[in-house]
């Protein structure tokens, strides 16, 4: 601004009541953290910015709309901005979505982000899940060394489901059989020994020899030892695609064979587990976003909401060469 306009400008703000200056404040706020927060898009887009309708990378600048560079296509002139084709378009309220990943981050749920960040508490349900889509593919592609793996079970839950296919159970609720039974989530982890984890919703009941064929393969190395504890579809799935496999006898008492254990696999499963607790029991068909959720912030890679923000437009940090 021009030194007369500031002096004009401060003129005027003298002259306000105090209720006009906090409205005032109050704009003002909202338009820097919506400025910053469209820098972040439009910076993170950059790089790979084509248009989400026929991939072209020849387009041009075409004004603007909800605060973003609008972009028309040569090839096919559609228009689109930064966040087109991403789990963010048409989302509103920008200036809020540094402070809502700042409460992924915490781990927030979903009545506390809305009333931190001023949402209704259904936009806080719609954001969790829109800002995990992408953010939750953060994951290893491979796991090397020596892998532990082991499964563990969740109640399933058809929880916000309009179409039950079963009678409803009361909240957080018990399964009505023992053991393990068609009313449980089988969830399959494996863990190396550089920490890197993959999880798998494996489908509903024991895990099988086909469960673990359909999970594994694409991401282990196949100089890996495998490491489960004495569930006999470890053994058979690993003679099977011919890679090394050790066992726990964790029934005899044996918890730990020198390297051969489970120890970070099952440590991982106490610490997602307990985390589930605070959601009061959570929808199957949303369980993959909460074990990438839960993987973001056990990794640590992702630790600040800008970070987080980038990771739903499915841009992520470096990932290490070990
Ligand atoms: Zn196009």
């Amino acid at each position: 601004m021009h030194p007369s306009q500031w002096h004009t400008f401060l003129t005027l703000c003298t002259q306000l009541s105090h209720h006009q200056r906090l409205a005032g404040i109050d704009v003002l706020g909202k338009a820097t953290a919506q400025n910053a927060t469209v820098a972040l898009i439009e910076q993170t887009a950059q790089a790979q910015l084509q248009c989400p309708a026929c991939h072209s990378r020849h387009f041009h600048r075409h004004g603007h709309a909800h605060g973003l560079q609008r972009y028309r296509c040569v090839p096919c002139r559609k228009t689109f901005n930064a966040l087109s084709g991403t789990p963010l378009a048409h989302l509103r309220y920008k200036e809020r979505w540094l402070d809502y990943a700042d409460c992924l981050l915490g781990s927030l749920s979903v009545r506390k982000a809305a009333s931190q960040v001023r949402i209704h508490r259904n936009t806080s349900f719609r954001w969790r899940h829109r800002f995990l889509a992408l953010a939750k593919t953060d994951r290893p592609h491979c796991l090397h060394g020596i892998a532990e793996a082991d499964e563990m079970y969740i109640l399933e839950s058809q929880k916000g489901s309009r179409h039950m296919t079963r009678p409803a159970r009361r909240r957080g609720g018990a399964a009505r059989q023992r053991g393990i039974s068609n009313e449980q989530v089988c969830v399959l982890v494996a863990r190396d020994r550089s920490g890197q984890t993959i999880d798998f919703v494996a489908g509903l009941g024991q895990l099988t020899k086909a469960r673990l064929h359909a999970c594994l393969p694409p991401v282990i190395d196949r100089d890996i030892l495998l490491v489960s504890d004495g569930h006999p579809a470890y053994p058979a799935f690993a003679k099977e695609i011919g890679i090394l496999h050790a066992a726990v006898n964790l029934r005899a008492g044996i918890r730990v064979r020198g390297t051969v254990h489970v120890q970070n696999v099952n440590a991982y499963h106490s610490r997602l587990r307990q985390w589930l607790r605070a959601f009061h029991g959570v929808a199957t068909r949303y369980l993959p976003n909460y074990l990438g959720w839960r993987w973001i912030i056990d990794a640590r890679r992702i630790l600040s909401p800008e970070s987080l923000l980038k990771a739903t437009m499915g841009s992520f940090p470096h990932l290490k060469v070990t």
